[in-house]
């Protein structure tokens, strides 16, 4: 595919809160994972993380807005699994210096960097923590969970990704903001503590394995679903503005939801722990600063200007 996930841009505000339910966990799910994180944290950490709760929330949502404006940073959402052969999945797992050496970069573009963005977000809020620059580290402790929040879902690994290769286009938005927008207050999110990653790339790639794994049987419950369910009972009809526009039944959503036996929930508590796990690490990597003492007058970093052997670090460039 040439063009994917492109975006029009007439009525840019119209239309950007429907857009956001087809391409990224809803805003309520980024939402829940990057607060409830905080809870994994040790008690050095929690104090800073919970005095900018209502910036995290803010920050967790803004690489979906980035998107809109940048054009590097849309694949930075997702990474198109299938399209690759068994030995070149192999080669995605090397470091991104390493992946390049088999895999042309353009290709890499096209089919999304969702790991490579973690690992460089990764790199940077580690450099602002030991820097102290609090901006910085709302920023992009923000930028962390939402990646890690795009890498648990099992349609952000696939290029089947709203099922339009397949007659079931729409359930990128029901997967992920459908059902969590029923029923995430219902769900339980205590993790246990954070722990510290010793190989990063790893644990990324771990999560992303396990995400592509479900994408079966996200498909196949929906299609089984929809041949017992008709059409009445599949759709019903919400009036936004002068439009009609056909949406999912709650009916429909929540039994998709229970014929999935809890995978929405699991998804968004693994993410959870996993962004309380980064965001420790970082913390670790980075000297273990004490967070009572940060400067919020700094400067954000020009993070073009880092030093590192990623030249992902590139795509930072505003
Ligand atoms: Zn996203």
């Amino acid at each position: 595919m040439l063009v994917k996930r492109t975006i029009v841009s007439v009525c840019f505000l119209l239309t950007i809160g429907s857009y956001f339910l087809g391409y990224g966990w809803g805003f309520k799910a980024h939402q829940i994972i990057v607060q409830m994180a905080v809870f994994t944290l040790p008690t050095e950490m929690i104090p800073f993380y919970k005095k900018h709760w209502q910036e995290l929330k803010q920050a967790s949502i803004q690489p979906d807005i980035r998107r809109y404006v940048w054009e590097d940073e849309k694949p930075r959402h997702y990474i198109d699994l299938d399209h690759y052969s068994t030995s070149d999945q192999d080669s995605l797992q090397k470091s991104w210096n390493d992946v390049l050496r088999s895999i042309p970069e353009d290709t890499l573009l096209e089919y999304g960097i969702l790991p490579y963005a973690l690992s460089l977000t990764k790199y940077n809020l580690t450099s602002a923590m030991k820097e102290k620059n609090g901006p910085a580290i709302v920023r992009l402790s923000g930028d962390l969970a939402h990646y890690v929040g795009d890498a648990s879902v099992p349609l952000h690994t696939t290029e089947n990704y709203n099922g339009q290769l397949t007659g079931q286009t729409g359930i990128h938005a029901l997967w992920e903001s459908r059902i969590p927008e029923l029923e995430a207050d219902g769900y339980t999110y205590w993790q246990e503590p954070a722990n510290y990653i010793s190989d990063v790339r790893a644990a990324i790639w771990h999560i992303i394995l396990h995400s592509h794994s479900l994408v079966d049987s996200v498909l196949l419950i929906e299609q089984e679903l929809a041949r017992n369910i008709p059409q009445d009972k599949k759709y019903t009809f919400a009036e936004v503005g002068k439009k009609t526009n056909r949406t999912y039944s709650n009916q429909y959503i929540s039994a998709y939801s229970a014929q999935m036996n809890g995978m929405v929930e699991r998804q968004m508590q693994n993410a959870i722990k996993f962004t309380g796990d980064l965001w420790f690490t970082c913390w670790v990597d980075a000297g273990q600063p004490n967070l009572a003492d940060i400067n919020f007058m700094a400067e954000p970093p020009i993070l073009d200007s880092i030093k590192t052997n990623d030249p992902r670090s590139t795509l930072h460039r505003k």
